[in-house]
C-alpha cells in the first residue's frame, strides 16, 4: 500500500478539514448527488500539480477555494496533502513517508511542498514521475472522462500513454533540450549578428589604430629629434652667452676706462684755452719789472750823487780839523782840572755801587763835564765852519739813507717780480706740454672707442641673435609638450652621441655648425606637419575603444562557439531522447496492446482491440494552459506538422461494426476500462481514481467490470467513486460523503449496506 491518505482543508466544498485514509486495496467513495465526492477526485488532480483550472471545474484559482455556507464563513486558503509510504522508495526521495501538499491563496498564489518543504512545481513533477504518476492524469478518471482516452485525438493518447509508461521525463527533457536549444540558436543569431554589427566597427577601429600607432611612432622619432635638438640648443645658448659676456664684459670695462681719459683729455684742452690770459700776465710782469730796474738805477745813481758829495764835504772838514790841531797843545791853570777832578768826585761820590743806570748816567755827566772843559779852552774861531760842513753831511746822510730805503724795497720787489715771471713762463710751458699728451690722447681714445664700439655692435647682433634663439627653444618647447607630451620636455636627461652612441663633448656640442641644428628643425616640421596631417586627437580613447571592441568580439566569438557546442550537443542529446522515447514507447505500446487486447476479450466476452502508432498531418493548432487565476483557451499561431499519435481499433465478437464512433455508450466505457487497466498493469501507478466510470455499465457488465477492479487492485491501489453496489462491494473501506445545509462536505467511514443506502 502506497497510498495512505488525503487531508482537504478549504478546498471547494471541503470546508472543513476532512481526511481519508486508505489501507486497503480498495477504497470506494459514496454519497449523494452532489455531496462532494467529485471534488475529492478534483483534490486528487489539485495536489498532484494539476494547472488547468477548467479540468478541476474552475474559472479561477479562487473558484478552488471554499466559498462559504450558509453558517460557514469562506476560506482564505485551499490546501490538499497526499501521504505516501516511501519504505519501498517508489519515489526518489530518502524518506520512508512522503507528502506532497499544495496550497493556493485567495490572491492566487500557490505553493507547493514536499514534506513540508516549499518546492516547484516542476519538482513535484519529477517526483511524481517517478513513481509513474503522471501530469496528464490518466490515473484519475473524472466523472463523465470513463471514455476520455477514446475521445482524445491521437496526441492526447499519445501523451497518455506515454505518462502511463513514466516516459514523460524523457520527454520533458526533449522539450526542455528543445526549449533550451531554440533558445540556443535564437542566442546564436544574436550573437552572430551583434557580431555582423560590430565587424564594420572593428575593421574601421582597426584601421584608426593603424594610423595611431604610425603616429605613435612618428611622436617617439620626434621624441627623440626634441631631446637632441633641445638639449644642443640649450647647451649652445648657454655656451654663447657665456661667451658673449667674457667678451662684452672686458670691452665695457675698457669703454668706461676710455670715457674716464676722454673725459681727463678734454679737461686738460678745456684748461688750454685760458692760455691767453697768463700770456698776458707774463708781459704785464715783464713791464713791471722793467719799471722797477729803471727806478732801481735813478735811485742808484742818487746815492752815488750823495755820496760824492758826502766824501769831498769830508775832505774839507778834515783840513778844517788838521788847522786846528795847532790849538790843541795849550795850557790850562791847574784849578780848572782840580775844578774839573771836584766835579767828576762829586757825580762818583752821588753814585751808589750796585746801580747800573746810575753808573750811565755817572758816565753820561762825566762826558759832559769833560766835553764843557774842553770846549771853554778851545778857539772859537773855525769852529763854524766845520759845524756847517758837519751838518751838511748830516743831511745828505739822511737823504742818502732815504735813497737806500727806497733802493731796498725797490731790489725786493725786482725779485719778487723776477720770481714771478719765472713761475709764470715755466707754468706756461707746462701747460704747452700737457695740451700735447692730451691731444695725442683724444686721437688714440676715439680710435679704441671707434674699435670697442665695433666690437660690442658685433657681440649685440650675437646677443640679439641669441635672443631670438632662446624664444625660439621656449616656443618650440611649449609646441613639443602639446605635440607629443611633457616626455619632450625631458631632454635634460639625455646628452648627444655621434652615430655610433658615443657621447660627444661639451666642445662638439656647442661649436656644431648652426646650419645642423637648421636642418634637424626643418627635418623635424616635416615629421609635425604628418603628425597634424594623421589628427593626434583623441587616439587613447580609439586604443581603448578597439580593444574593448575586440575583446568584446573575441568574448562573443567564444561564446559563439560555446552555443555552438552546446546546440551540437542539444541536438544530439534531442536525437537520444527521441530514440529512446520511440523505442520505450513501441515496446510499450506493444506490452499495453497484449493487455489491452486480454482485458478487452474479458469484458466482451470475445473480440479484439489493439493500439496502434499512425502519423498523420495536420495543422497545428495547441491550446495552451495558462497560469492559474487567468483564462485558458488562447489559440497559438498554425504551422502545418507531423504527429504521430495512437489509433484505437477494436473489433467486438458477433459484430460486424468496427471502429470507435460505431460503439454504445456502455461500450465506449468498457473499451475505454479495458484499455485503462491494460495501461495501468503495464507500469502499475501507486493508485488509480475512477470518479464514477462504471455510471454507463449494466448489472452484467458491472460484474464484468468489478472482476477486473478486483484484479487491477494487485497492482495498484483503487479509489473508487460509485453508485455502483457492485463496485461498492468490492471495497474494504467505504467512505460516505455529505453534505449538510452549511454547504460543507463531510466523510464518514461508513458499512456496506450503510452505503447502498447512502448511494442512493
Ligand atoms: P454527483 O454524484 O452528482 O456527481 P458529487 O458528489 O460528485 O455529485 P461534487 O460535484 O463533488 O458532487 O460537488 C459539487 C458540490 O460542491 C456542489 O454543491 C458545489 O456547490 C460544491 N462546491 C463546488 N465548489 C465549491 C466551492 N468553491 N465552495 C463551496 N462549495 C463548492
Amino acid at each position: 500500500m502506497y497510498l495512505k491518505s488525503i487531508e482537504i482543508s478549504g478546498f471547494k466544498s471541503f470546508g472543513k478539514k476532512a481526511t481519508l485514509d486508505f489501507n486497503v486495496p480498495i477504497s470506494s467513495i459514496v454519497g449523494p448527488n452532489g455531496s462532494g465526492k467529485s471534488n475529492v477526485a478534483e483534490a486528487f488532480s489539485f495536489v498532484l500539480g494539476e494547472q488547468s483550472i477548467k479540468s478541476l471545474r474552475g474559472k479561477r484559482a479562487e473558484d478552488l477555494i471554499f466559498n462559504g455556507g450558509k453558517d460557514a464563513t469562506r476560506s482564505n486558503r485551499a490546501s490538499v496533502k497526499l501521504t505516501f509510504n516511501n519504505i519501498q522508495r517508489i519515489f526518489n526521495i530518502d524518506f520512508d513517508e512522503v507528502a506532497i501538499e499544495r496550497v493556493v491563496n485567495r490572491d492566487s498564489s500557490s505553493e507547493y511542498l514536499i514534506n513540508g518543504s516549499s518546492v516547484r512545481l516542476k519538482d513535484i513533477i519529477e517526483l511524481l514521475s517517478s513513481a509513474h504518476i503522471g501530469a496528464s492524469g490518466h490515473q484519475i478518471i473524472s466523472q463523465g472522462e470513463a471514455d476520455k482516452i477514446l475521445n482524445s485525438n491521437i496526441r492526447e493518447r499519445r501523451e497518455i500513454i506515454e505518462d502511463a509508461l513514466g516516459l514523460k521525463i524523457f520527454q520533458n527533457k526533449k522539450d526542455e533540450s528543445i526549449r533550451k536549444l531554440e533558445k540556443t540558436e535564437e542566442n546564436i543569431k544574436q550573437v552572430e549578428s551583434l557580431r555582423r554589427e560590430i565587424a564594420p566597427h572593428i575593421k574601421f577601429l582597426k584601421k584608426a589604430v593603424e594610423k595611431i600607432e604610425k603616429t605613435v611612432e612618428m611622436k617617439e622619432d620626434l621624441t627623440k629629434m626634441y631631446h637632441d635638438y633641445f638639449r644642443r640648443e640649450e647647451e649652445y645658448i648657454k655656451f654663447e652667452k657665456e661667451s658673449i659676456a667674457s667678451e662684452k664684459n672686458p670691452l665695457i670695462e675698457s669703454s668706461h676706462k676710455l670715457e674716464k681719459e676722454l673725459a681727463e683729455a678734454k679737461e686738460v684742452l678745456a684748461k688750454s684755452e685760458s692760455k691767453d690770459s697768463r700770456s698776458d700776465e707774463v708781459v704785464k710782469v715783464e713791464g713791471k719789472l722793467k719799471e722797477v730796474r729803471i727806478f732801481k738805477d735813478s735811485l742808484m745813481r742818487s746815492v752815488g750823487r750823495i755820496e760824492g758829495e758826502i766824501s769831498s764835504l769830508a775832505r774839507l772838514i778834515k783840513k778844517q780839523n788838521e788847522a786846528n790841531s795847532a790849538m790843541s797843545k795849550k795850557t790850562v791853570d791847574l784849578s780848572q782840572i782840580e775844578n774839573v777832578a771836584k766835579q767828576i768826585d762829586l757825580e762818583i761820590d752821588g753814585a751808589s755801587e750796585n746801580d747800573f743806570s746810575k753808573v750811565k748816567e755817572i758816565f753820561a755827566s762825566i762826558k759832559k763835564i769833560l766835553r764843557d772843559f774842553i770846549e771853554r779852552n778851545k778857539e772859537n774861531e773855525d769852529k763854524q765852519a766845520i759845524d756847517d760842513l758837519e751838518n751838511e753831511i748830516k743831511k745828505l746822510e739822511i737823504e742818502k739813507s732815504g735813497y737806500e730805503i727806497k733802493l731796498k724795497d725797490a731790489n725786493n720787489l725786482e725779485v719778487e717780480l723776477s720770481e714771478q715771471y719765472s713761475f709764470l713762463k715755466n707754468d706756461i710751458e707746462k701747460e704747452k706740454d700737457s695740451n700735447r699728451d692730451a691731444e695725442k690722447s683724444l686721437f688714440r681714445i676715439v680710435a679704441e672707442q671707434n674699435e670697442i664700439r665695433g666690437r660690442l655692435n658685433g657681440l649685440e647682433s650675437r646677443e640679439f641673435r641669441l635672443r631670438h634663439d632662446e624664444e625660439e627653444l621656449e616656443r618650440e618647447l611649449q609646441e613639443a609638450s602639446i605635440l607629443v607630451g611633457v616626455s619632450a620636455l625631458h631632454y635634460k636627461d639625455f646628452w648627444p652621441t655621434n652615430a655610433e652612441g658615443v657621447a660627444l663633448s661639451i666642445d662638439q656640442v656647442v661649436k656644431e655648425p648652426r646650419q645642423v641644428q637648421e636642418d634637424k628643425k626643418r627635418a623635424m616640421e616635416k615629421i609635425k606637419i604628418r603628425l597634424e596631417d594623421a589628427g593626434v586627437a583623441g587616439g587613447d580613447e580609439v586604443v581603448k575603444e578597439y580593444k574593448e571592441t575586440t575583446e568584446r568580439d573575441t568574448f562573443l566569438e567564444k561564446e559563439l562557439t560555446d552555443l555552438i557546442n552546446s546546440s551540437v550537443s542539444l541536438k544530439n542529446l534531442i536525437k537520444e531522447l527521441e530514440e529512446k522515447l520511440a523505442t520505450e514507447f513501441r515496446t510499450g505500446v506493444a506490452k499495453i496492446n497484449s493487455q489491452f487486447n486480454q482485458f478487452f476479450a474479458a469484458m466482451f466476452g470475445g473480440g479484439s482491440a489493439s493500439l496502434s502508432v499512425i502519423a498523420e498531418k495536420k495543422k497545428k493548432k495547441s491550446d495552451t494552459d495558462l497560469p492559474e487565476g487567468e483564462s485558458d483557451g488562447e489559440e497559438m499561431a498554425e504551422e502545418e506538422e507531423t504527429e504521430e499519435g495512437l489509433e484505437i481499433e477494436v473489433n467486438l465478437p458477433r459484430k460486424k461494426t468496427k471502429g470507435l464512433m460505431m460503439l454504445s455508450g456502455g461500450e465506449r466505457a468498457l473499451t475505454s476500462i479495458a484499455l485503462l487497466f491494460a495501461i495501468s498493469q503495464v507500469n502499475p501507478p501507486p493508485f488509480i481514481i475512477l470518479d464514477e466510470t462504471d455510471a454507463a455499465l449494466d448489472e452484467a457488465n458491472s460484474k464484468k467490470y468489478g472482476d477486473m477492479i478486483s484484479e487491477l487492485s494487485k497492482y495498484s491501489q483503487l479509489i473508487l467513486i460509485t453508485h455502483n453496489r457492485e463496485t461498492m462491494a468490492r471495497a474494504g473501506v467505504i467512505y460516505g460523503v455529505t453534505m449538510g445545509s452549511d454547504g460543507v462536505s463531510r466523510l464518514l467511514s461508513i458499512q456496506f449496506e450503510e452505503a447502498v443506502q447512502v448511494a442512493k
